[in-house]
């Protein structure tokens, strides 16, 4: 399938996004006629991931806020920023039809750089503190309070 005959399937019906294709296309040597098979890998890149994008927003004489947009969005970041952007749960649920959860290789979901949690203080890091039940986190700031914690040698006074 061509991109022209529905070859991308979240924007099967949507003609207008492909239409700022074309040019970008041309001289990538392609068209939105070429079977998406046939594409070489840096031309499937360039579909995908976009090329030269810019979006400016500015405000008319009138005052209203328009948006006026350069070269080519790639169809994942712009899947990506509508997903962050809608404020429609249809559109979002769309959107996620084409997304897969998975844990993060960097911090395995903690949401924290190896930096952050690196830095330990009584042999726990923040993502161990924090969860914690309240209990126990009182009786980890309790044994740092009776100096356990070489950080901060000071504490008992
Ligand atoms: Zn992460």
């Amino acid at each position: 399938m061509s991109i022209a005959q529905g070859g991308i399937k979240p924007y099967q019906t949507q003609y207008w996004y492909f239409y700022r294709l074309e040019d970008v296309a041309r001289e990538h040597g392609f068209s939105l006629n070429t079977p998406i098979k046939n594409l070489s890998k840096e031309q499937l890149n360039l579909l995908l991931y976009g090329e030269n994008f810019e979006r400016h927003k500015y405000r008319t004489r009138f005052g209203q806020v328009r948006e006026h947009t350069e070269g080519w969005e790639g169809v994942i970041p712009r899947m990506e920023r509508l997903y962050r952007e809608t404020e429609s749960e249809y559109s979002r649920a769309e959107a996620e039809r084409y997304m897969v959860t998975k844990p993060c290789l960097e911090c395995q979901g903690k949401r924290l750089e190896a930096e952050a949690l690196a830095v330990t203080i009584g042999e726990k890091n923040i993502f161990d503190v924090s969860g914690l039940p309240v209990s126990q986190t009182l009786a980890w700031v309790t044994a740092l309070n009776r100096g356990i914690n070489p950080f901060f040698p000071n504490a008992n006074n």
